[in-house]
Order: C-alpha cells, then structure tokens, then sequence
C-alpha cells in the first residue's frame, strides 16, 4: 500500500463520517401514522372511533364519547357513506340529548332528518321527526314539538307502523298536557294505552297509564285516575321503572287527598316517601360507585400516563446513548486510520532513513563500508580497544599491478576483480572485523579483539587464498594482494595506525608485492616484511 494509497483511505474515512453526521442531522418528513387518504380508509376510521364514543358513553364519559363522535363527523365527507353517516349524527344527536344538551341534539336530529329526506327512507325519517320532536319538547317549544309528533304519525300511518303510531300518540297526549290541553291529552293518552296494550308493549302501556292518571288527577277525576295508578304500578315494577312507581304513590296520594280519604292518602304518601328515599340512596350508592370507578380510571390513568412517560424518557436515553456510541465508533474509526496512517508514514520514514543511511556508508560497487564509514568504524574501535584494554589490528589492503589488469582486460573486468576480491576477504573474516574500501584498489580491515600476531596469520591466509582465488574471464592470470599491518598502541590514534599500516604495505610492495609486511614499532620505524615472495606472472 503505498502512502497516497493510504491517504484515499483516510479520506474516505472522513467522507463517511462526514455523511453519517450530515444524514443525522436532517430531519425525517413523515405523513403522520393514521390520517386517512382514502375514503375506505375514512370509513375505517369511523366505525373505530363510533366503536370508541360507545366504550367511553358505556363508561359514562361522555366528553371523550362526544369528542371520538366529532372526530368522525369531521371524517364524512372524505368516507362518503350515507349509512355510516346516518349512524354518526345519530349517535351524535342521542348523546346530546342525553346530556341536555338540547342546542347540539337539536342540530343533529335536523341534519338526520335532512339525510333521511335526501334519501326516501321514511321509517328512519318518522324516528328523527319524533326525536327532534322530543328535543324542542324538552326546550319548552310545543307548538314545534306538536308538528313534529304529527309528522312522525302521519308516516307512522303511511307506513303501517302501529308501534310507531302508538309512540307518536303518547308523544302528542304527553305534549298537549305540557301545553295545559288536558282533555285533549287525556283522550290521546288513553288511544295510545289502548294501542300499547293491543302491541302488548307492557313497558309503554304502564308508563302511558301513569301519564294518564297523572292527567285524569288534573281533571279532578281522582277515582279514575286511581285505578290508571293502580293498573300502573305493576306493570312498572314489572318494567323495573321504579322512579315511574313511585310518581305514581304521589298521584295516588293527591287522589285520596282529593277523595278526602286522608289515612289512605297518608299511607301512600308514606310509601311514596319510603320509596323515594330508596331511590335517592340507590342514586345516591351508584352515584358513589361512578365516582369510586372514575378515580380508580383517574388514577389507573395517571399512572399509565407517567409508566408512558417514563418510558419515553427511557427510549429517548437509550437513543442518546446509542447516538454516543456510534459517534464513538465513529471517532475510533478515525483514530485507528489516522494512527495506521502515521504507522506507515513513520515506517516509510525511518526506511528510507535507513537506505540513506546505508548509502552514505556503503560502496557501491563493492557493498563494503566505504572510505568514510571504515574510518568511522576504525575510530570506534580504538576507543573500545582503549576502554576494555584489547587488542586491535588494522590491515591495509593494495592489488598489485592493478593498473596492468585494467590495461590488459577492460575497467570493467578490473570491477569484477575488486568485487571478488572484497568477496573473498569479507568471507573469511570474523563477524568483529570490519572491511571497507578506502580508494581505488584499496582497503582496509579492522580486525577487532585481535592481536598482531593473530592478525598477521589471518593476513597470509587472505593473501594466499586470493592469490589461489580464480576470477573468471581472466584466464590463468591470478590476482595478489599487498598486506601492510599496524596494531594498536596506547599512544596513537587510530589515523596514526593507518598511516603505519601505509607504510608497511609500502615495504610489501617494495620487498616485491604479494606479501604482509607487520609494522613493528620495537625496531624502530622499520616494518618487518614476513610475506613470501610474489609469484607474478606480469605482462
Ligand atoms: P602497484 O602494484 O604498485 O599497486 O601497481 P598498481 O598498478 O596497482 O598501482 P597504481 O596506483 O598505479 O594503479 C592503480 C590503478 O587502479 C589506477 C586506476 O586506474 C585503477 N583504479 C582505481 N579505481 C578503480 C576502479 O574503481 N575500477 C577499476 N577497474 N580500476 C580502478
Ligand atoms: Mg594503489
Ligand atoms: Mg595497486
């Protein structure tokens, strides 16, 4: 890998990490979960949330009931379905009602009552004018209410519904006592007894016979009106519409009153008391049980409320700390690129320090120290030499007759003879020696921990086997090396050894070449040559 290479990487790198912080930062557009588009998305979405308005009306919460009802209304149009509409506004209108919320009920029953027209259904259409017809009764508007009732029957009639007749009938009879009308009411309570009872709908035939007592009572008739209580009461019991009983105990009461039968009037006063007091604490009980359940949702409710809460908060934490752990990743991604981008700069540093290195100390052509290194070299010696108080012998080395090698076979071939020569030398010197060339056909070789005696065995050993050594392309012409020695001596720098070394390399060459000659400092400044003879063969 090389460093540009390596550099692409880190690049890419930063590129990424980049693009990771950049895709985080921008903000997500998403259509918000559970918004229609659809019409049969819509209708979906209502028959959810009218299914919702009837849990929480069957739990007695009639805001959430009304706010669920209102959210589906909203939806109508996109659904476009008369049927589910017609279900909406109705259960929209019935839940107002039963709220006394009279305004709203009323505005919902017309627009029922606008659909059912629209539509031609008018058994639907007779049920929303009754409805509505009890809404204005209920805002004191009669007359309105009248018209209404009568329209009801009429379709009632059209449409061959005694049920709906009968129901329309009592309505009337129940609105005209409203109005004070009570002859009026009283014949029109007693046809719709009459209908109920032939329906054998018991339940609307008792509550219409307390209506109707309750007028007869007004037309001071109280014997007739009695027994429309007494016939009553029964049937309402059996109806379970207690608070209808006991209205009738206080008809019944009045009508003894008015008979001047006061022990009979007092006892059922004294029932109707009783029987109210039950009431109110039954009202009273379930009344405490509604509010006992409304605080336990209440409260079931809060805690749900902070369990979301706190789970929030815990998803959010979490999503920080996953958020921290990619950045870290991400970070640690990027250091280990940048250290493994500093690793390899560093590594190519100090190689190429090195190859320098060694090409300031090495001859090329050789692949020995060069002049500068060997001297280097020697210097270090001689300091160690001084400090552990060994010995060290310096060798200078000098091909004879070079210059006759070079004429007779090319430069080229003089290179080949210089490289086997250094070959040979480095090959039978110890791993403590040193060797490097100090000029053309010159060396030199430090002999370390070496005294000049051992020195100047290792010298004939090297003068002989390079005398013996065979160069190739220079036929049966041997090459001979001149030797010159110098040990070492407190009192002379390692310069002053190479420069006595010269000198006994000089008498080798002078005493006839292919020879060692030891400088010996005890006789005074003259080497003492311990060489053979060459045996040269010159051209
Ligand atoms: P002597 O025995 O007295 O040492 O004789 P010589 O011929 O070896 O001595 P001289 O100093 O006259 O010649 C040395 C020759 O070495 C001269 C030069 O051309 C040659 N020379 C120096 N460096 C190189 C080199 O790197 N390669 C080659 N092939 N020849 C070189
Ligand atoms: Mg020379
Ligand atoms: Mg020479």
């Amino acid at each position: 890998m090389t460093l540009r290479a390596a550099l692409r990487v880190f690049a890419s790198c930063l590129l990424l990490a980049g693009t990771i912080a950049v895709s985080q930062a921008q903000p997500v557009q998403a259509v918000a979960p559970g918004t229609p588009v659809t019409a049969e998305q819509a209708a979906h979405q209502i028959i959810e949330l009218v299914t919702a308005a009837d849990a929480a009306t069957a739990k007695t919460q009639y805001d959430l009931a009304a706010a669920r009802l209102t959210d589906a209304y909203n939806l109508l149009e996109l659904a476009n379905d008369p049927k589910l509409e017609r279900n909406v506004l109705n259960s929209l209108a019935t839940l107002f009602y039963n709220n006394n919320q009279l305004v709203q009920a009323g505005q919902y029953y017309r627009k029922l009552i606008a659909l059912d027209e629209n539509s031609g259904d008018e058994q639907a259409l007779s049920v929303s004018y009754f409805n509505l017809g009890h809404v204005s009764a209920s805002q004191q508007q009669f007359d309105a209410a009248q018209a209404l009732f009568q329209q009801a029957y009429k379709l009632s009639v059209k449409l061959n519904d005694p049920s709906g007749e009968a129901y329309a009938i009592k309505a009337l009879g129940v609105n005209a006592q409203a109005k004070g009308d009570l002859p009026k009411a009283q014949s029109l309570l007693m046809k719709a007894e009459t209908q109920f009872a032939a329906l054998h709908d018991d339940r609307q035939r008792a509550a219409t016979l307390r209506n109707l007592g309750d007028v007869t009572l007004l037309l001071h008739e109280p014997k007739q009106a009695i027994a429309y209580y007494q016939q009553a009461v029964p049937l309402l019991l059996d109806a379970g519409l207690s608070g209808a009983v006991i209205r009738c105990y206080r008809g019944l009461s009045q009508a003894y009153e008015q008979l001047n039968e006061y022990i009979t009037a007092l006892k059922m006063q004294r029932t109707y008391s009783e029987l109210l007091q039950s009431e109110l604490e039954q009202i009273n009980n379930a009344s405490t049980q509604r509010l006992r359940e409304e605080l336990d949702l209440r409260h079931y409710m809060d805690s749900n409320n902070k369990l979301e809460l706190l789970s929030a908060s815990q998803q959010s934490l979490l999503e920080q700390r996953q958020h921290l752990l990619e950045l870290q990743l991400w970070v640690l991604v990027l250091v280990v690129a940048l250290a493994a981008c500093l690793g390899y700069m560093l590594w190519r540093g100090s190689r190429t320090a090195r190859q320098l290195h060694s090409l300031a100390t090495t001859d090329e052509l050789t692949g020995v120290f060069n002049r500068r290194a060997i001297m280097e070299a020697g210097r270090q010696e001689w300091q160690r030499a001084k400090r552990y108080v060994q010995p060290v012998t310096c060798l200078a080395f000098d091909v004879d007759h070079f210059k006759s090698i070079n004429d007779t076979f090319g430069h080229a071939q003089g290179d080949e003879v210089l490289k086997a020569l250094t070959a040979t030398i480095s090959d039978m010197m110890r791993q403590t020696d040193t060797l490097g060339r100090i000029g053309g056909e010159e060396f030199l070789l430090i002999a370390g921990n070496t005294d000049l005696v051992q020195a100047q065995a290792l010298a004939e050993r090297i003068r002989q086997r390079v005398a013996a050594m065979m160069v190739s392309g220079m036929d049966d012409r041997h090459v001979t090396v001149s030797i010159g020695l110098a040990g070492y001596q407190l009192n002379l720098s390692f310069e002053q050894t190479v420069q006595l070394a010269d000198k006994a390399l000089y008498h080798a060459k002078r005493s006839g070449r292919n020879r060692s000659t030891v400088y010996h400092s005890g006789i005074g400044e003259v080497p003492v040559s311990t060489g053979e003879q060459p045996q040269l063969r010159v051209v």
